[in-house]
């Protein structure tokens, strides 16, 4: 039977991990299959290692990771809190495989530098996910019907947040899940910060599941208001850095020009670009997507750093040899100026349009149950001896403080060229209030 487990498990070396341990002969097969193998080939942090430049692994390395989160946490559920042990508030052991196909499966529709493709081509990351679990011409949909006809639609589910089991989904999305929990202790890692860590082995000895989810025992409280205050730092000093976000605008300028040109050229780019046809045009299948990846793109790039079209070329260029915009701060006050900016940068020869972007980087770090918001969180529970629950900003200070309360920086985005003696330039750029 498929769904029992291997003879010999296989152990895989993990810089955060230590070793990822595969139990199941589904999950070596779609670790195997085409559609994940291709992850290797995707940074997980697109123009990351542009500025920390050790930030150069992969969307592979980091659903592996996710995989062993969630395969720990179940460990944990079906030794110490199975059904039927506690009928009411345990786990169901019959969820553990589920839980861990979604875990390893939750980034495989991402594509080549991801979300700045996404808001050029209009593509979206998460129903291609769905998409690929659940289309009959996928390696993967072959694999996960060898456990049952339902098995794609279910993995789907759990993704789209919409299967039934609250544990189960919680596990792969929550304000404290698995994915998470992975990608801060890998980004810092490979970031080389430190500030993404935190004590996992500590919150995953604590974690205890009920009715209706997950919660954390409180010995486990201190972990727990460590990885939010870790995750609300790591956003500040990686994510939402000037520098990277500048690399992202001058990928999307670039790729936005190539976008407008072609209906102008399409010879050429059939010639240098031949595999982003089918989304300047509008007519992407999956198959389009999946042949897709960092490397085919950067091959283009430096096509077109060689081509006829001057400002093609002089994009792509500033893009693979690292010449980032510059930025400064803006406020709803200073907002007007941005015109003047504009007028001034194309005074310079530089097409606004292409060479300027206003950029808004938002984050809340964490929050508890809002019904009236827009986007509901499932608050974190922290779980005392006589069985009562609390919700984690109530017992912590330092979470309190980051609770409910967004972080927001909006940047304007110009050529460095402007900053080289351009007095009028300069003169409105001092009105910007620091
Ligand atoms: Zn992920």
């Amino acid at each position: 039977m498929y769904t029992k487990k291997l003879i010999h498990e296989k152990m895989f070396r993990d810089p955060i991990h230590n070793y990822i341990k595969i139990e199941y002969p589904l999950i070596l097969d779609l670790i195997n299959s085409k559609e994940m193998q291709r992850l290797r080939r995707i940074r997980q942090l697109g123009t990351t290692s542009f500025t920390f430049h050790g930030a150069e692994h992969s969307r592979f390395t980091h659903s592996l990771g996710v995989y062993e989160i969630a395969r720990r946490i179940c460990e944990i559920f079906n030794q110490n809190y199975s059904q039927k042990m506690n009928p009411t508030n345990g786990w169901d052991s019959s969820e553990t495989l589920l839980t861990l196909t979604a875990a390893l499966l939750h980034d495989v529709g991402h594509g080549a530098y991801s979300h700045t493709f996404e808001k050029i081509f209009d593509t979206n990351h998460e129903q291609i996910t769905c998409k690929i679990i659940t289309s009959p011409q996928t390696e993967i949909f072959q694999i996960l019907s060898k456990i049952s006809a339902t098995f794609p639609e279910q993995v789907a589910q759990v993704i789209q947040k919409n299967y039934p089991n609250p544990q189960v989904t919680q596990i792969i999305s929550s304000q404290i899940d698995a994915d998470r929990m992975d990608y801060l202790l890998r980004d810092a890692y490979y970031t080389g910060t430190k500030y993404g860590t935190f004590d996992l082995s500590r919150i995953l000895r604590t974690i205890h599941p009920f009715k209706n989810g997950i919660a954390f025992k409180e010995s486990g409280m201190h972990a727990v208001e460590d990885y939010i205050v870790s995750r609300y730092q790591m956003y500040w000093q990686v994510y939402f850095h000037p520098t990277i976000r500048a690399m992202e605008i001058g990928l999307k300028n670039l790729l936005k020009l190539a976008h407008d040109l072609y209906p102008h050229d399409s010879k050429y780019f059939k010639k240098t670009s031949p595999a982003l046809i089918p989304f300047f045009e509008d007519t992407f299948q999956l198959k389009d997507y999946l042949d897709l990846d960092d490397g085919v793109l950067n091959t283009y790039f430096i096509e077109w750093e060689k081509g006829k079209h001057s400002t093609l070329s002089e994009l792509a260029g500033r893009f693979l040899n690292r010449h980032p915009l510059k930025s400064v701060s803006y406020t709803k006050d200073s907002k007007t100026l941005m015109n003047e900016l504009k007028k001034c940068i194309a005074d310079a020869g530089f097409d606004p349009l292409y060479y300027t972007e206003m950029n808004s980087s938002y984050d809340l770090p964490y929050d508890f149950y809002r019904p009236e918001t827009q986007e509901i969180r499932t608050q974190i529970e922290i779980l005392f001896a006589n069985g009562k629950m609390k919700e984690l900003s109530s017992l912590s200070p330092l979470v309190a403080a980051l609770a409910g309360n967004p972080q927001k920086d909006s940047r304007f985005y110009f050529p460095k060229e402007m900053l080289n003696g351009n007095q009028k330039f300069s003169e409105i750029l001092a009105k910007f209030a620091t």
